[in-house]
Order: C-alpha cells, then sequence, then structure tokens
C-alpha cells in the first residue's frame, strides 16, 4: 500500500500548519540556501524569510558530493521538532531528488553565493535577485502594501478603474514624457515645413506614456463617486537620483463631492493604515531588514501612526524657512518659488521631524487644474512630505467651475484641443472634487528603510538602464 505524503506547496504553509503534522511524512520542495555542519541542509522557497533545514544522514553522503549552493530539490522527509533555537522544526530527509542543478564554480559569478553583496551589485544581477534574503523580504513586503492599499479602498467604497498608459495629453511637461509611435524612424513623414507629420502616426496624433491618469480619473469620479487607480507611470527626466524612477507605480484616488481638507484626511488615513498593515502581515520580514540594516524601523514606523501629521501652509512654510535659525544654512527661498528638496528635507526631518503636509501653494507653480483659492494667489493644493523620502504624496482640490478653468487653461496657453473633453467634465453636473498621486515605490521605499528607488522594484528602468 502507497504511504500517504502531505505535500506542502510552500514552506510559509508548512511553518503555518506544522502542528498538524509532526512526526508525519511529507514533500516539501525549495532552493539550497546553504549547509549547517555536515547535516542540515537549508532550503528557502521564497514564501517566507525563514528557511527549512533539512537533516541529512550519511545515506546521503553520494548524493550530497552533487548538492551546491543554489539548487533546486525536493525533499520528502519526516517532520519533527527542532532542537536547534533558530527554528521549530526541520525535516529529517528520507528521499532527496535534486531538480535543477548547475556547476559550483558558476556560483562564483553570481549574486547566489551566501555573502553580504552591496545592493548595487545585486542590481546587475536584478534577475537573480529575487533568491537573495533581502530583496525577497522587500517584494514581499511590496506585495503587502500593494494588497493593503487596494484593501483600505475597498473598505471605503472606492471603485478601482484603469486608465489609460497611452495617452495625447502633453501639456503637463511635454519634455518630460515618452513619445510612443510606430513610424518607421528610417522615414519618419514631415510635412511641408519639414515638421513631423503626427497625422500619420498610428493613432493620428502624437502619442505619449502616461505621466498620471488623473484626468481620467476625475473622468470617472464624475460617474462613479470615488475611484483610484494603481497603475504604471512613466517620466523621461533625466534625474537619476536615489527617488526617481522612469517608470513608477503610482496610486491615484480620486473624489466627487471632496474639498482639500477631506483629500489631506483621505491620504493621511490610507498612509497610517497601510503601514499598520504591514506592520501586522510583514513583521518578519520587516524585523528582519531591521537588524540586517541596524535600523529602528519599527519605531520609526510606530512614530508616524501616533502623530497626526503636522499640517502647514506654504506661506508658513517660507516663514519657518526663512526665520529658523537652524535653516540657515540652506539655499535662501521667497514667496513664490518652488521648494526644493532640501527645503522639503529640513522641515519634515529636522524642523518636524515627522511626516508633514504642505498645502495652498502659490497659482504661478502648480498645474491648471488645481482650484484657485480666494486670495487668487494660491490654489487648493497639498503634498505631504515623508521624512529621508521627501515628497510621497501630491494632491489638490480640482478646479470645478467651468469658467475659472477654462480660463486657467487660456492664460497658460495650454493646448484645447487635448483638454476640450476634461472641461466637458466641469460643463455637465460639475461637483467639488479632490484627489492626490502616491508614489508607489517611494512609501515602500519609506517603510523598508531602502535608500534607493531602484532596489524597492522588481526590475527598474532609469536612464541608460531598461536591462531585464
Ligand atoms: P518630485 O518633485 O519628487 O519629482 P513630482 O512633483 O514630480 O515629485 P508628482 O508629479 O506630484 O511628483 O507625482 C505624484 C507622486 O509620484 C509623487 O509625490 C511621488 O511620490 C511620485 N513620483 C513622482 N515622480 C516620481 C519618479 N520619477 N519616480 C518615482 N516616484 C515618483
Ligand atoms: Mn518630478
Amino acid at each position: 500500500m502507497k504511504k500517504k505524503i502531505k505535500c506542502f506547496n510552500s514552506i510559509k504553509e508548512l511553518i503555518f500548519n506544522y502542528k498538524f503534522f509532526i512526526s508525519k511524512e511529507i514533500k516539501i520542495k525549495g532552493w539550497v540556501k546553504h549547509f549547517r555542519y555536515n547535516c542540515f541542509i537549508i532550503i528557502n522557497d521564497g514564501s517566507t524569510i525563514n528557511n527549512l533545514q533539512i537533516f541529512i544522514d550519511q545515506k546521503f553522503d553520494s548524493l550530497v558530493k552533487k548538492i551546491n549552493i543554489g539548487i533546486s530539490i525536493e525533499v520528502i522527509g519526516v517532520l519533527v521538532l527542532s532542537k536547534g533555537k533558530e527554528q521549530n522544526i526541520e525535516i529529517y530527509a528520507n528521499k532527496i531528488k535534486i531538480i535543477g542543478k548547475f556547476a559550483p564554480e558558476e556560483l562564483q559569478k553570481t549574486i547566489l553565493q551566501p555573502k553580504t553583496h552591496s545592493f548595487k551589485k545585486l542590481r546587475e544581477q536584478a534577475y537573480l535577485r529575487f533568491r537573495t534574503s533581502i530583496f525577497s523580504s522587500i517584494m514581499r513586503i511590496r506585495h503587502n502594501i500593494s494588497f493593503s492599499i487596494h484593501k483600505f479602498f475597498f473598505q471605503k467604497n472606492f471603485i478601482y478603474i484603469n486608465t489609460p498608459i497611452i495617452t495625447t495629453y502633453d501639456s503637463e511637461g511635454a519634455g518630460e514624457m515618452f513619445r510612443v509611435t510606430n513610424f518607421d524612424l528610417k522615414k519618419i513623414p514631415l510635412n511641408e515645413k519639414g515638421e513631423l507629420n503626427n497625422n500619420l502616426d498610428f493613432f493620428g496624433t502624437s502619442t505619449y506614456l502616461t505621466v498620471s491618469g488623473q484626468l481620467q480619473g476625475e473622468a470617472a469620479a464624475s460617474g462613479l463617486g470615488k475611484i483610484y487607480t494603481f497603475g504604471p507611470t512613466f517620466r523621461a527626466e533625466k534625474s537619476n537620483t536615489f527617488r526617481h524612477l522612469s517608470e513608477f507605480w503610482m496610486i491615484e484616488p480620486e473624489m466627487s463631492f471632496s474639498k482639500l481638507v477631506h483629500n489631506m484626511n483621505i491620504a493621511e488615513k490610507l498612509l497610517k493604515y497601510v503601514i499598520k498593515f504591514v506592520i501586522n502581515n510583514s513583521y518578519e520580514d520587516l524585523f528582519f531588514l531591521e537588524k540586517k540594516n541596524k535600523i529602528k524601523i519599527f519605531k520609526r514606523l510606530n512614530n508616524v501612526l501616533e502623530s497626526s501629521f503636522e499640517r502647514i501652509s506654504y506661506t508658513n512654510a517660507i516663514k519657518i524657512l526663512k526665520y529658523s535659525k537652524n535653516g540657515e544654512f540652506l539655499q535662501s527661498i521667497n514667496w513664490g518659488e518652488d521648494l526644493k528638496s532640501e527645503h522639503e528635507k529640513f522641515l519634515a526631518e529636522n524642523y518636524f521631524n515627522n511626516p508633514i503636509i504642505i498645502y495652498n501653494y502659490p497659482l504661478k507653480i502648480k498645474p491648471f487644474y488645481m482650484r484657485i483659492n480666494n486670495d487668487n494667489k494660491t490654489v487648493a493644493a497639498m503634498d505631504i512630505i515623508f521624512p529621508y523620502i521627501g515628497e510621497i504624496i501630491g494632491g489638490s482640490q480640482r478646479e470645478e467651475r467651468y469658467n475659472v478653468l477654462l480660463k486657467r487653461i487660456l492664460e497658460l496657453n495650454l493646448n484645447i484641443k487635448s483638454l476640450w473633453w476634461y472641461l466637458n467634465i466641469r460643463r455637465f453636473g460639475s461637483v467639488p472634487q479632490s484627489g492626490f498621486g502616491l508614489g508607489f515605490e517611494r512609501l515602500i521605499q519609506y517603510i523598508t528603510n531602502i535608500d534607493n528607488i531602484k532596489d524597492v522594484i522588481p526590475f527598474p528602468r532609469y536612464p541608460n538602464h531598461a536591462y531585464f
């Protein structure tokens, strides 16, 4: 009679249910992480930061010679309680099958060899870094952050929608968008004036990768009430910084019947909800990162949960920057100028030492769709600034008054041909509306305390780098 073997699909599942299977024969698979003494093989399968220890006796001597770090194996063995301090359980192997192998000397060339590699080195083999403890940890946290964002909006009855990736809208900063075309680049059609004949392009006009789904989101919110998007966005800026990617993911809620203060409240609630969820559900991975990088992740995250984000107007922020003694070493700034990241950093990190919300920015430095305040000098904008990361959210109450919006578009000389439909939203039953854009990777960066944004996304895109 065939013995019944319990097959586990993941180490996570096994660790969760181990109490029911002590002394039973089980089957599990994973990649070999390292060896301990001469009698243990340590495997991991990516489902959890926890490894599984396999005890091997002499009968495996010849097989073990063929097993090296990085290869994948299937183990059938008896689940027993471990005598070691580091783990509750281990497997007493009865059968080991090698699934995929490679030569030990190949290992030396990869980041799979068990030692600490720099993030830069891991990035060079980004397709392998999912198998390292640190990067798989970050990816599992990323997953939980994503899930909690959907959960937050689900509970609040927001409708998840998808906005187009290919757009024609190019007025927010034409130079920063990636052009999408199917022109034969060797024979680009030109018109009489020698200009690109965009009418002959695939969509009959020039098209770009989106920098934001906001405008379409507003259209959707104007019927569905409260929506959010969660999708890729693209920026062709040359800025190769620790917090900029050329391709990143953005969460953009858009709410009808909503004004600026409500917008700030929702944004703050969302951030706190996510942090709480992640502390609860990614505890082991966060703990691993805290130990590994010797930083107080939990303390910082709990501080965020316990505080209410300081809300200051742009005008007051300028006052602080001008008159704060410790602000002296900063580049000087006058009312009307955009805050540089060093200013934001000073306010959030040194002055308040907490996330802050800066609102009511000068009209001149913000986009056309933001609602003009009664002073006619500022708009109902709000940015959330986190210590270490800087801007994590940018949002505003939208200009819902058709005439004011039209006037602003004309004043700014924006392309009315591509914005006519957006104006129409405000013609047909307009309501106060607000929303914001949250940079997904910036949030992950803050939560995991990883220095470079390139290390919190599976395959980063940045200038001169589109590998894998
Ligand atoms: P910054 O001044 O930091 O470049 P921004 O003003 O260009 O930001 P928005 O256009 O308001 O940012 O985008 C909304 C959010 O998207 C930002 O608050 C930030 O979290 C995120 N974000 C913006 N640009 C990038 C980028 N290049 N890479 C990753 N995240 C980004
Ligand atoms: Mn930017």
